[in-house]
């Protein structure tokens, strides 16, 4: 259940019976033709459609994360690591506070990896507490069926796109883009990402048919579910 959709007297009744709640982590940057914001649509709906079953609240995704990489991008956006961490930690005070003991924090971008570190320190720093951080498409099982389907797809590939990060009226090249060399990307400066990467797919192609899509996101809402029922060790 969306929090946009409660108010707080809900929350409160909900944390009579359960302590569970999920944060999405997304991130504002390019992603070739597709949304500049296909990280925060992902995690977030991947987390509502989880949790629709079982009720358990979705906070709103944290639309910014860590995109250093692609500031040569419009429109991509990043804050600073310290930044970013402070914020994802003054959120889970914030849910602290709530009562809210076991937090699944559903991530949407690689680079947000800092947030991950913190979810374990966490948990340490706080032992009532079990913050849980789950990338969503890294996940062993959607993983595992992104390379059955194909095992060409990465950033701003087919593998993001669903129906629901299209944007409408926009035609997606119909070729199939070579890999890129991920050990060099990783040591250009922004200027040299953009030029290298062009429109922004990393490889492989644009798009797949609708059927072979939600097949996928019915893997990672399964997955995102299981996560939700635990282990939690509390
Ligand atoms: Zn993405």
């Amino acid at each position: 259940m969306k929090i946009r959709d409660m108010h707080w007297q809900h929350v409160e009744e909900y944390l009579e019976n359960d302590d569970r709640c999920i944060l999405p982590l997304g991130s504002v940057e390019q992603h070739a033709f597709l949304s500049l914001a296909v990280d925060a649509i992902l995690s977030e709906r991947v987390a509502v459609d989880a949790a629709e079953p079982v009720g358990v609240p979705v906070f709103p995704a944290l639309p910014y994360g860590l995109a250093p990489y692609f500031q040569a991008y419009p429109g991509s956006m990043t804050l600073r690591v310290d930044t970013y961490v402070r914020v994802v930690r003054e959120l889970l005070d914030g849910l602290r506070r709530s009562g809210f003991r076991r937090v699944l924090i559903v991530n949407g971008h690689g680079g947000n990896a800092p947030a991950g570190a913190l979810a374990q320190e966490y948990s340490v720093d706080h032992p009532e507490m079990r913050v849980k951080f789950h990338s969503w498409w890294s996940a062993p099982r959607v993983a595992a069926e992104t390379q059955r389907i194909d095992p060409a797809g990465s950033h701003a590939s087919w593998s993001e796109n669903f129906p629901w990060t299209r944007l409408e009226g926009v035609t997606l090249p119909d070729h199939r883009k070579g890999a890129l060399d991920l050990d060099l990307l990783r040591v250009l400066d922004p200027a040299g990402v953009r030029e290298y990467v062009g429109d922004g797919n990393y490889g492989g192609e644009y798009q797949k048919d609708d059927a072979t899509m939600h097949g996928l996101w019915s893997v990672a809402v399964e997955e995102t579910r299981a996560m939700l029922d635990g282990p939690w060790g509390l």
